[in-house]
C-alpha cells in the first residue's frame, strides 16, 4: 500500500478512535486495569421519584448502554489493532489468508480484519 494511502487511513482511524472514546466516555466508565475496556454506567433517573415504573426504564435502558458499550468497545479494540498493525507494517493484510485487503475496502471500513473473501 503506498504511504499516502495508509497516512490518510491512519488518521481515520485515530479521528475514529477519539469519537469513540468520547462517546463511550458519556455513559461509561473506562478500567483503570483492563486496557480498551469499559463499564457501562448505571443510569438513575429516580430523582425523588423511585417508583416500579422508573426502575423498569433503568433496567432497559442499562440493558441499552450495556449492548451499546459492548459494540463500541469491540470496535475500538479493532481500531486499535489497525493502528498497531500500521506500526509493524503489518497494515492491510487479511489475518486469515494473509493476502492484502483490498484499497476500496479499507477506504470505507479501515479496521478490516479479514479480506472480502475470508469475511463470513
Ligand atoms: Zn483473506
Amino acid at each position: 500500500m503506498q504511504k499516502t494511502a495508509m497516512k490518510k487511513l491512519e488518521k481515520k482511524l485515530t479521528e475514529q478512535k477519539t469519537k469513540l472514546e468520547n462517546q463511550l466516555n458519556s455513559f461509561a466508565v473506562k478500567s483503570e486495569i483492563v486496557e480498551n475496556d469499559w463499564n457501562a454506567k448505571m443510569p438513575s433517573f429516580d430523582q425523588g421519584g423511585g417508583s416500579l415504573e422508573d426502575e423498569a426504564d433503568e433496567v432497559e435502558e442499562f440493558g441499552m448502554r450495556l449492548a451499546l458499550e459492548g459494540t463500541m468497545e469491540s470496535e475500538l479494540k479493532k481500531i486499535d489493532a489497525a493502528l498497531q498493525k500500521i506500526k509493524k507494517g503489518k497494515y492491510g493484510l487479511c489475518e486469515k489468508c494473509g493476502k492484502p485487503i483490498a484499497q476500496g475496502r479499507l477506504d470505507v471500513y479501515p479496521q478490516a480484519e479479514f479480506c472480502a473473501k475470508c469475511q463470513v
